[in-house]
């Protein structure tokens, strides 16, 4: 290997604005670990998309590589538990925030930071997944521990054709769910049946202000995008039913009622990705390998070179990426 590599970097001037730059850095560069990685496979979530076009202070550290995940092989390590060789994937931890992320060709992270990559995964098949569809099955297993199981009704899925979405989709077929896709791209229809919506919806049906109670339409529902989305979800969530929040495409605030709350028993369940703990991520990543149907997770995901990255992160904030965007190094 050379001694400098491939590095996309954000730097920000006294003028506070954001530049990045395609660039070649060395192991000298990188920030403190205990485990060096070759990144073999990486991707564009919504995160990397906000971060690298600076639409929100998502770096928090300048300058500095971003990227919030990817998967690879150890070059070099002194943390006990990985040795050269071993393959591993990392999801957030400030990856990408706060500490040099996965637009490199190395990374070095804390060695704690790491999953071992499945057995029959590619670093590829890892980040079709990445971080958007390891946070899908943090939701699904939030809902399946709230007790929303096939039999009690429909899940709702709001931004159904993004990476988040489509994976959820992908994963509650396989289960067997009766799933609503809500989407913006009806044009989207036919991908959203192949990876098992059983209805589609206009997100138009849900992205104006909520009544505090509607008629109930599902049991539960995985929602990437909140403010009146998220409202709606929940005031059309039937008694005692649950929604799994992990994301904000339309907006962070939540401008709903107290009353699915109190007067239908409904649950909120908060997804966090970044800071979940181990026992959660490898549960996640040992159900995702198991689960996910390996034909549906190359139909939701597209391949492109480290010289597309920025423009695919501009794509995802123009809400035109479909599935997931995976970066092969
Ligand atoms: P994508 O851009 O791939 O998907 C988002 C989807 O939301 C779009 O495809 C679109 O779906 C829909 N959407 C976009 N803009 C709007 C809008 N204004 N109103 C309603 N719907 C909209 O992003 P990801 O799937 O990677 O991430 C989804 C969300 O989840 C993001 O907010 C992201 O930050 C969050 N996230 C959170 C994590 C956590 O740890 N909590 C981890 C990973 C992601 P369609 O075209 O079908 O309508």
């Amino acid at each position: 290997m050379p001694d400098t590599f491939k590095a996309i970097l954000v730097s920000r001037g006294e003028d506070k604005k954001q530049s990045v730059a395609v660039t070649e850095i060395s192991e000298a560069d990188l920030m403190e670990g205990d485990v060096t990685v070759a990144v073999e496979a990486t991707t564009v979530n919504y995160k990397d998309g906000l971060a690298i076009t600076g639409k929100a202070p998502v770096i928090r550290r300048f300058p500095l590589v971003p990227g919030i995940d990817f998967a690879g092989t150890v070059l070099a390590s002194s943390h006990p538990e990985w040795k050269k060789g071993d393959k591993v994937i990392l999801n957030g931890w400030g990856v990408g925030e706060t500490h040099h992320g996965a637009y490199a060709e190395r990374a070095r992270v804390k060695g704690e930071w790491l999953v071992p990559l499945p057995e029959g995964m590619s670093p590829r098949d890892a980040m079709a997944v990445g971080t958007a569809g390891y946070t899908a099955m943090l939701c699904v297993m939030a809902l399946e521990h709230h007790g929303i199981m096939p039999k009690r009704g429909s899940v709702v899925v709001t931004g159904a054709a993004g990476g988040v979405g489509s994976v959820a989709i992908s994963i509650l077929s396989r289960l067997g769910y009766h799933i609503v896709a809500s989407t913006g791209r009806t044009e989207e229809e036919s991908y959203l049946r192949d990876l098992g919506a059983t209805e589609i919806i206009s997100r138009d049906e849900l992205s104006g202000p909520a009544k505090p109670l509607a008629k109930e339409r599902w049991a539960g529902g995985v929602d990437a995008v909140g403010s009146h989305t998220l409202a709606n979800v929940l005031s059309m969530t039937s008694y005692g039913g649950a929604v799994a929040a992990c994301g904000l495409a339309q907006g962070m605030d939540l401008p709903g009622s107290v009353a699915p709350f109190i007067l239908r028993g409904v649950s909120l369940l908060g997804i966090d990705s970044v800071m979940a703990p181990r026992e959660l991520r490898l549960e996640a990543w040992r159900r995702i390998a198991t689960e996910l149907d390996h034909a549906k997770l190359a139909a939701l995901s597209t391949t492109i070179g480290f010289d597309g990255i920025i423009d695919a992160a501009h794509r995802i904030m123009d809400g035109t990426v479909r599935g997931r965007v995976v970066v092969e190094m």
